[in-house]
């Protein structure tokens, strides 16, 4: 099983290592076979080492696509060593045996992800690397192939340990090693020739979205689809990492960017938060004292709605929290970070996706919004108007009570990021009932208590969760409707913008129905 390694072939992009695992392997009385950048390299360092040209009788042309394909190298790679034939072919085309083959590939996928051109990406594609690798694996009963710098050690302990040959335990190891890389390789440059074919890649590369991967579909299975990343680097589902589960939908990665960016309102520091969304929309969400109180009270707004739903943390992912959320069928969790127990938790789940982003979005901070339209495209800053900055006004007789003002404010902060029309009922920093999406406003106020109602029933209450609750409106009332519709639900305080025509009558409305009344002058759209 012990193969003596007289010959080494180095050729290697990556030349992290090279010097003193070429030098280690000098020592030993191996003797170096390198191409031209790899050659020099070692050249530079002092070691003795043969250019590949003179092996083959060839230079390396074309730019390098040509450098070591050819028979004295793949040959000397794949002759079997013990076959007679082999030797005696060996022997009259003067092909001399490489017994470790030292590559690391041009970095094709490093290329891509930097955003470069379509014939920088085409020139890093290697040829000659892989073949040699196959090569080398495939008869890894005579050679051995190393692949990365990481195994340079094992090599060398393979030779320490048994007088400058090495195991077939290590050659096999490797071999396989070789061949996930290669394989690994060529899936990489299938994805990204299949994003270049998408239909959205040439409007996204205009954008400078550097592809992040090639998508199965869009929203719907006709749609074509792709995932990129813009040199924009927030804490989000674009620099996300993933744990485990399978690949993300656009949809779902639509929704986990809905869900984080309105759990990213609420500051870890002053408490925890949890959102569910479905469809782009948070269908419940809560602060607690910790996570699984939040969970739990955010579940509690609209239980059958989060089933199939993304969940988004502001804090760590804990166990306790992973127990509870891993208790119904949930597409996705994405938090900042998670523990191990909690991960652990997650696995037992093998298609729930875990995200860690390592942080939280700043809401406040601009951004660049787009949307297509026939024709063009429109582009906005994103809305990261906070209600914490706004300068509320009360416009009622009765002004809200410390704990209706907490409240207005958490119904604001997520009424920002439901659909418009958004109506968000909201009690003890937890939501209770939202209406979104409603070409009314009063619709959405009705679905919105309708809700509250509903979840109050399944959980065998007596009175409404909208109850003694506050609502909050992404826009104006533009008439009084909509707000007596809340108070007649149960609410006892209103946020909104203000600025209708009609304040006046909306104002005198509420404080008919005994409601506190806030007007923040800021509005939050969401089409
Ligand atoms: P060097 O820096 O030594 O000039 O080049 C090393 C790189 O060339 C390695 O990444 C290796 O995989 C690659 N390589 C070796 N032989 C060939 C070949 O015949 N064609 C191509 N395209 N790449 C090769």
């Amino acid at each position: 099983d012990l193969k003596r390694v007289n010959r080494a072939l180095l050729s290697v992009s990556d030349k992290t290592g090279l010097i003193d695992f070429a030098r280690a392997l000098v020592e030993r009385g191996v003797s170096l076979v390198s191409t031209g950048g790899t050659r020099k390299a070692l050249a530079d360092a002092g070691l003795p080492v043969l250019d590949v040209s003179e092996v083959t009788g060839f230079p390396e042309m074309m730019d390098g696509r040509v450098k070591t394909l050819h028979p004295k190298v793949h040959g000397g790679l794949l002759a079997v060593r013990a076959n007679p034939e082999h030797q005696a072919a060996m022997l009259a085309h003067g092909i001399e045996a490489i017994d470790l083959l030292v590559v690391s590939l041009y970095p094709f996928e490093a290329t891509v992800a930097k955003g470069a051109s379509y014939d920088d990406c085409i020139e890093n594609i290697d040829i000659g690397g892989p073949a040699m690798i196959r090569a080398a694996a495939k008869n890894h009963a005579d050679v051995a192939v190393v692949v990365e710098p990481s195994d340079y050690a094992a090599v060398l302990a393979d030779l320490a340990g048994n007088d400058g040959a090495t195991t077939l335990t290590l050659r096999k190891r490797l071999a396989q090693k070789a061949y996930a890389r290669t394989a690994a390789y060529d899936a990489a440059i299938s994805n990204w020739f299949a994003a270049t074919l998408c239909e959205t890649a040439p409007a996204f590369r205009a954008l400078g979205g550097v592809l992040a991967e090639p998508m199965r579909y869009g929203e719907n299975p006709h749609q074509a689809a792709a995932f990129y990343r813009t040199p924009e680097n927030r804490f989000g589902v674009a620099t996300a990492r993933q744990l485990q589960g399978k690949q993300l939908s656009y949809n779902n990665i639509n929704d986990t960017d809905a869900a984080f960016e309105c759990v990213a309102e609420f500051d870890p520091a002053r408490t925890a938060a949890v959102v569910i969304v479905k469809h782009a929309n948070p269908c419940g969400v809560a602060e607690g004292e910790t996570l699984v109180e939040a969970y739990e009270k955010a579940l509690a707004c609209d239980p059958v709605s989060a089933f199939g739903g993304i969940v988004a943390l502001n804090r760590t992912l804990d166990a306790e929290a992973a127990k509870k959320i891993v208790e119904i069928f949930t597409e996705v969790i994405i938090a900042p970070a998670a523990t191990d127990d909690a991960a652990a938790i997650v696995a037992a789940k093998k298609n729930l996706r875990l995200l860690v982003t390592g942080g939280l979005p700043d809401p406040r901070a601009p951004g660049l919004m787009l949307r297509t339209v026939a024709g063009g495209f429109l582009a906005q800053g994103r809305d990261n108007a906070v209600v914490d900055d706004m300068e509320l006004k009360v416009v009622t007789r009765r002004a809200p009570s410390a704990q209706e003002l907490a409240d207005l404010t958490f119904a604001f902060r997520v009424a920002k990021h439901v659909k418009s029309n958004a109506i968000v009922y909201a009690k003890g920093g937890a939501t209770v009932g939202i209406g979104a999406g409603q070409m009314s406003r009063v619709d959405s106020s009705r679905i919105a208590a309708w809700k509250a109602a509903e979840a109050a029933k399944a959980a065998g209450l007596a009175h409404s969760l909208a109850k003694g609750s506050v609502v909050a409106s992404d826009a104006f009332f533009p008439f009084a409707d909509g707000l007596l519709a809340a108070a007649e639900a149960g609410a006892t305080a209103v946020i909104q913008p203000g600025g209708s025509m009609r304040d006046d009558e909306v104002i005198k409305a509420a404080d008919e129905a005994g409601l506190a009344m806030v007007f923040t002058g800021h509005r939050h759209f969401r089409h």
